[in-house]
């Protein structure tokens, strides 16, 4: 076998003295583990490559003793220099790369990588962003992460019992064991559910639907936070090591 493609790099873990493991995401492949035999020599093929968020041109050769596919070559094709030399952006970054390595489906899935490649290039481009701007832009990623990996919080009816949703309603109770908002009687049958208010969760619903929306305040992104945290917790039944570093994103204020 024999194959080139377009790949980020999710992760990186050395092995044995001198070689590489890595988790890739390539646009038509997936999630993929892969060998780099000798990444550390200096005459590598890969040697000054295989950073963290690089993008490279990934040829893969076969598999080897591990039954790892082996990384025949990896040409680089962007490093995302402006991001490292943010710790802010960075944090947000490894955040989603963190999400990303460990909640992607076995199965391709272009429109995620296309989705996951933009976020990337969006976060190394933006030139000192505000908390708010950084806050904002990664709900929207893990948001439409979410639905890509087709666990998107039902946003737009009760996901207990499909009932309309209170349109008058200030606060509106969700379960994640439910799947998304709670209708007045579903939420007072829960027990104590957590809450978002209604604008956090009409903004959360207008990049779904691209109807026009106000801006969420720093509570609502708090709310938002708060709530994309229990799914992910929920769904990967951990919280991912990269969360603490994000929390800087939710100090601004109105
Ligand atoms: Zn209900």
């Amino acid at each position: 076998m024999q194959v080139t493609t377009e790949a980020i790099v999710l992760r990186r873990i050395p092995y044995a003295d001198t070689s590489l493991v890595v988790h890739l995401f390539s646009a038509e492949r997936g999630r993929i583990t892969a060998l780099a035999k000798g990444a550390f020599r200096p005459q590598s093929p890969h040697f000054g490559g295989l950073d963290l968020l690089d993008r490279i041109e990934a040829r893969l050769v076969g598999r080897g003793d591990a039954g790892l596919l082996l990384l025949g070559s990896s040409a680089l094709q962007s490093s995302p220099r402006s991001l490292r030399r943010d710790a802010r952006r960075l944090a947000a970054a490894l955040y989603s790369v963190e999400l990303v390595d460990a909640a992607l489906p076995a199965a391709p899935s272009p429109i995620l990588y296309h989705r996951f490649r933009a976020w990337l290039d969006w976060l190394d481009g933006i030139e000192d962003p505000s908390n708010g701007e950084l806050a904002r832009a990664l709900a929207a990623f893990e948001s439409h992460f979410l639905e890509d990996i087709g666990l998107a919080p039902v946003l737009e009816r009760c996901a207990h019992d499909r009932r309309e949703l209170d349109p008058a309603a200030a606060r509106i109770a969700y379960s994640v064991r439910a799947g998304g908002l709670l209708c007045e009687s579903c939420a007072r049958l829960a027990d104590r559910p957590p809450m978002v208010s209604a604008s956090a969760a009409a903004w959360l619903r207008s990049l779904r639907t691209g109807e026009p929306a106000p801006p969420p305040s720093a509570r609502d992104l708090a709310e938002l936070r708060a709530l994309l945290d229990r799914f992910h917790t929920y769904h990967l039944e951990r919280t991912l090591r990269a969360r603490p570093a994000i929390e800087a994103l939710y100090r601004d204020r109105d």
